[in-house]
């Protein structure tokens, strides 16, 4: 680090608690329990669910990108001066420009253009050079946000890559902490995981943790309509993929931060699914989770009710981020009526 190393408080202060900067207060979310909805479907088993979003930067990708750069450091592959690059549907990107910022390093980000403004926007404001990069083309083309960060990444003397799709520390970081807190949560008496898939990385490794304690415990994951994953899962065939609207999960190829042994089966849900029980969630939990959050949910609530899980047993569902970075689209009347989700 540069002229952000930390000098050490006065001596009267050192007892006092606080972290050295941002980076330090990501994990350690709570588990909340859901109260309203399980009831509505009948559920007789306890949902809780894991709102990633109470960490800094308002997802569970804080967890990844603080884990990666931290050992970047370490292993002195990221020094003062330095350029930290990354592909980014908004939630890395802003962990990675808040640490950036925290830290004193410069940022340089891709995202795709179908993100929402709030994303976009958020990136700049932690003072991070931001490509909005096209959607609709294949991971290889060179305009892909994929190939423009590896590219600038190249060009960039100094740089690190994060590189979140094939960094298989990205696994890590959740075996590491998101996998040991919810066994320690819930006592290990946790029966069911349901999360989403971008890289897999939050899945993967956090399931990978609770099925090493028990391998009893049942991993469902949510993938949105479009994405390649619930056709490759149930197939063993790359289906084509289509568009879709959902931000931070499904995907258009298979990434080694995916790990299918530790998944049981995968719920298809669609933008629809999404954004509606994103909304419900919201108003009738007060829990203000995105997009995938709401799919996230939809596929615990589906998973619960199919099972007829028994009253004692108990689900963890992985909120990955905040609804607030949503508030132009799913959370604005408008843009719903406009896309046909509400009447
Ligand atoms: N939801 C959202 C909103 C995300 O940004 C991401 C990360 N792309 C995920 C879910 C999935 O997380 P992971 O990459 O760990 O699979």
């Amino acid at each position: 680090m540069n002229s952000h190393n930390p000098t050490p408080l006065p001596a009267r202060l050192r007892d006092i608690a606080y972290a050295e900067d941002m980076t330090e207060t990501a994990g350690n979310t709570p588990l909340v329990r859901l109260r309203v909805l399980p009831r509505e479907w009948g559920i007789k088993a306890t949902i809780l669910v894991k709102p990633e979003f109470l960490n800094p930067t308002g997802s569970v990708k804080d967890r990844m990108a603080i884990y990666l750069l931290r050992q970047a450091e370490r292993k002195g592959e990221l020094s003062p001066g330095g350029t930290i690059v990354e592909a980014t549907s908004g939630n890395t990107g802003a962990a990675v420009a808040m640490f950036a910022a925290a830290h004193g390093y410069r940022a340089i980000l891709t995202i795709p253009d179908k993100m929402s403004a709030e994303k976009i926007n958020a990136l700049r404001a932690f003072g991070a050079q931001v490509h909005v990069c096209p959607t609709a083309v294949a991971p290889e083309d060179p305009r892909s946000y994929y190939e423009t960060a590896k590219r600038i990444a190249r060009e960039t003397p100094h740089s690190y890559f994060v590189g979140q799709y094939f960094n298989t520390d990205n696994i890590e970081a959740h075996y590491r902490t998101t996998g040991p807190e919810i066994w320690r949560q819930t006592k290990g008496k946790i029966d069911v995981l349901v999360g989403g898939i971008g890289t897999g990385g939050t899945v993967s490794g956090t399931a990978r943790y609770l099925k090493e304690q028990n391998p009893k415990v049942a991993v469902i994951a949510a993938d949105p309509e479009g994405s390649v994953f619930y056709h490759y899962f149930k197939t063993g065939a790359l289906p084509e993929a289509h568009p879709y609207l959902v931000e931070g999960i499904g995907d258009d190829f298979l990434c080694p931060t995916l790990d299918l042994t530790v998944i049981d089966d995968i719920c298809q849900v669609s933008d629809r699914d999404c954004f509606l029980m994103a909304r419900d969630l919201t108003r009738k939990e007060g829990i203000c989770g995105g997009g995938s959050s709401g799919g996230i949910v939809l596929a615990a609530l589906r998973y619960a009710q199919e099972a007829d899980l028994a009253e004692d047993k108990l689900l963890v569902a992985i909120l990955p981020d905040h609804g607030n970075k949503y508030i132009s689209k799913i959370f604005n009347d408008e843009w719903m009526r406009e896309k046909g989700f509400i009447e």
